[in-house]
This record gives structure tokens, sequence and C-alpha cells, in this order.
């Protein structure tokens, strides 16, 4: 089975659907680790889009910021405002759709959270001191998160927890094998490594090998539909940069 990994879609349509034209045919289910709304100018159409796929879909902070579950002064100025019109935009079948998200996963070996598995709508993983912290947190070999906006995975070297961070190579399949890792597979919707290019991978999961995979989309249609719906420009050039 081929597993269309994706994560913090954030309401951008034109880079959900760049994704999934790019990975046409190539998946038999989709895993979404979260942060479906937020930032973007189309929550309503990225839940409708994403609940046509078969799919298991995580809760993440943004989602739970659309439900008013949670504190919104933890969020920038900028992102409280997006917070709110998503709150006034979307509808109510979307609503039950994202309150029904659950925070964590385990499917054979994998388990999935969208920030971290000890803390797993809040937590981000950022660098290999957070992600060691985190290794005792799971059971199974292989965890997946997102939340960070950032490819990468981590790799823990021994049982003293040591762990480094590798960057992904593109296209290239490749095993899992041999060590327990965290990986994040980057964010769709607004990627923050310096490329704006959609982020996604591909997992086979029976022989554990992961693929990689950056699509570009047309981000201008994105920023059309943020710019009338009056939404900051900061967060409108951002998709541009890749920050
Ligand atoms: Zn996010």
């Amino acid at each position: 089975m081929r597993i269309l990994i994706i994560s913090d879609i954030h309401a951008n349509l034109a880079a959900f659907e760049s994704v999934l034209t790019d990975a046409k045919g190539e998946w038999d289910y989709v895993w979404c680790l979260g942060d479906v709304v937020g930032y973007g100018p189309d929550p309503n159409e990225c839940c409708e889009l994403l609940k046509t796929l078969p799919h298991l879909c995580l809760a993440g902070n943004h989602d739970w910021a659309a439900l008013n579950r949670l504190d919104i002064r933890t969020f920038n100025a900028d992102a409280r405002k997006v917070v709110l019109w998503t709150q006034e935009t979307l509808k109510p079948e979307n609503i039950a759709y994202l309150d029904a998200l659950p925070t964590t996963f385990v499917l054979g070996q994998y388990t999935l959270a969208h920030g971290s598995p000890r803390e797993p709508v809040w937590e981000y993983i950022l660098d290999p001191i957070i992600a060691a912290l985190n290794f005792p947190h799971f059971e199974t070999p292989y965890c997946f998160v997102g939340h960070t906006h950032t490819p990468v995975i981590y790799k823990q070297l021994s049982e003293r927890g040591d762990t480094d961070a590798q960057q992904p190579v593109y296209r290239q399949p490749a095993p899992l094998n041999g060590h327990r890792l965290i990986i994040n597979p980057g964010s769709v919707g607004q990627p923050r490594d310096a490329n704006p290019d959609a982020s996604y991978a591909i997992l086979e999961v029976e022989k554990h090998i992961l693929e990689y995979r950056r699509v570009p989309y047309p981000i201008h249609l994105t920023q059309e539909r943020m710019r009338r719906a009056e939404m900051p420009e900061r967060l409108i050039a951002r998709l541009e940069h890749g920050w």
C-alpha cells in the first residue's frame, strides 16, 4: 500500500491540488498530519477536497484555533486575524469535520501526530535535541509529524538518545530501515524552508520506502484570493519566498 503523506495544507487549495495532480495514480490512501485550515483563503474548499479522498487526518493547532478550542493570544497578530476570518468563513459541516479529528494515530510501525508524539497539537520539533526528547514518547519505529513546515528526518543514532537531522533528497525513494526516525514531510500550503514549492511524501508501507517530493504551484492564485479576503500582506508575501 502506498500512502500520500501531507501536512499543513493551511487552506491553500492551489497547492493542495498541485500535490494531488503531481502524485496522481501513485497512492492508495492519504495520511494528513493536520492544519488543514488557517493562514490561507480556502478553508472550506480544502476540507471538502480532503473529504473526497480515502484518508485519515489529525488535528493541528490551527484547526483547533478555527474551532475556538484554544486561546489565540498565543498566535501572532497576522495569524490571529486569519483565525477570526476562518472562524467566520467555515461552513458548519466543515467545523464538524475538524471537530472530530483525533490528535494521534498509531498504524502498524507508524505513529502520527501534528506537532510531536509528546505534545501532539503544540510542540515544535525544531532540532535534534527536541527530537531526542520525543523518541521515548512513541513505541513504533517511525513517527510522522508536521507543524514546523520544514521537511526533515531525525534519526536516533543510539539508545542513549543521540539524534541527528538529515535533509531530504527529493524524488529518490529510500528505505527507512535501521534506526528509529521522526519524519516531517514539510508543508503543502506554507513551506518555511526557503523553498516555496509544495512539499509532500509518498510511503510504501510494507517495504518502508519513503520518497520526498516538491512541486511548484500557482502561488499567485492563492495570493489573489488572500488579497480579495483582505488578509495581512505579510502572509501573502511569505508564500512566494517560502518562509
Ligand atoms: Zn501549520
